[in-house]
Order: C-alpha cells, then sequence, then structure tokens
C-alpha cells in the first residue's frame, strides 16, 4: 500500500491545495493531508479548527484522511508507515524553499521521497495568505476557497464584512 504525506499549514485549506490533494489521490492508495500546527507563525485558524475545515472538504474522497501533526514532519511520515512526502509547486518563486526542504528532508531520511505536483493554471498564483488578506479587506473569495471556508473566514472578520 502506498502512502503519501501532503503536509502544510493549511491556514485555511484552497482550491489549489484541493487541486493537489486530488490529483495524488488518483496515483496513491492513501493521502494523509498532515496540518502542521506551527503555532510560531501565528495562523489565522487554530489547528482544530483547520484540521475541521480540510476534512469538511476533502471528507468525500474516500482514499484521503485528515490530521494535525506537530512533531518533526520525517517522524510524522515514519509513524504513518508512509513512504512519500507530497508538496504542491506553483509559480517559481516556490522553488527555492521546496528545494531546501527536499534535501533537508532527504538528509534525514533518504528512504523517503518528495513528489511535487503542479496544480491547475488557474491556481498559480493562489496562496492561503493572498485569500486571508482579501478576505480581512472584505473582498469575495469565494472564486478561491470552498463556501464552508468563504463563512469561516467571514465569521473571522466579521466586522469587515
Ligand atoms: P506551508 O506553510 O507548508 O507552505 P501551505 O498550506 O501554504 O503550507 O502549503 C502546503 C503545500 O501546498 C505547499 O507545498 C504549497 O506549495 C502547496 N500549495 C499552496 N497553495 C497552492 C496552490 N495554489 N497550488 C498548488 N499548490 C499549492
Amino acid at each position: 500500500m502506498k502512502i503519501a504525506v501532503y503536509p502544510g499549514s493549511f491556514d485555511p485549506i484552497t482550491n489549489g491545495h484541493i487541486d493537489i490533494v486530488k490529483r495524488a489521490a488518483k496515483i496513491f492508495d492513501r493521502i494523509i493531508v498532515a496540518v502542521a500546527r506551527r503555532e510560531q507563525t501565528k495562523p489565522l485558524f487554530t489547528l482544530e479548527e483547520r484540521v475541521a475545515l480540510a476534512n469538511e472538504v476533502l471528507g468525500r474522497l474516500e482514499n484521503v484522511e485528515v490530521t494535525g501533526f506537530s512533531n518533526l514532519l520525517i517522524d510524522f511520515v515514519r509513524a504513518k508507515k508512509a513512504c512519500t512526502i507530497i508538496r504542491g509547486i506553483r509559480a517559481v518563486v516556490d522553488f527555492d524553499y521546496e528545494f531546501q526542504m527536499v534535501v533537508t528532508n532527504r538528509k534525514l531520511d533518504p528512504r523517503i521521497e518528495t513528489i511535487f505536483f503542479m496544480p491547475s493554471a488557474q491556481y498559480f498564483y493562489l496562496s492561503a495568505s493572498l485569500v486571508k488578506e482579501i478576505a480581512a479587506l472584505g473582498g469575495r473569495v469565494s472564486c478561491f476557497v470552498p463556501s464552508t471556508v468563504v463563512r469561516n473566514l467571514k465569521k473571522k472578520f466579521t466586522n469587515c464584512y
């Protein structure tokens, strides 16, 4: 059974993330969407909220599960008996950081491969940070995130709507 872990902040989950999960789910037997705690980056949504949102959106995909984690990614991947880390790659700005992660994770455990998926072109420039900036200023984000995320962003920024 080929299990892959797709780690990220998912603060919140966007249509770009969903595009990557769907592509990966066609290739692997099981995808574990691993939501990183990352308190130090002061996420807008708590870990529990980010997991719940991702679950609500991805729950219907039968070979996908969503879970939070706060330990070292490589340790999490090994504990889940996964062989691969999935990452999404967008414009060139992603490359430097993502390559650094691959090289580092490979040093920590050379048996675990990282595989990159490219999203549909409409999501090349979509990021959760951009969505939060637009939502904070009262802009429409319904073309970037699922409706449940739109509702939850509205709740976070109620005074802006
Ligand atoms: P992180 O803080 O780990 O980068 P993110 O939630 O921002 O967490 O992203 C998780 C993964 O999803 C990363 O590999 C990122 O490049 C990818 N990703 C984010 N947005 C998109 C998008 N619009 N299209 C494709 N991949 C994306």
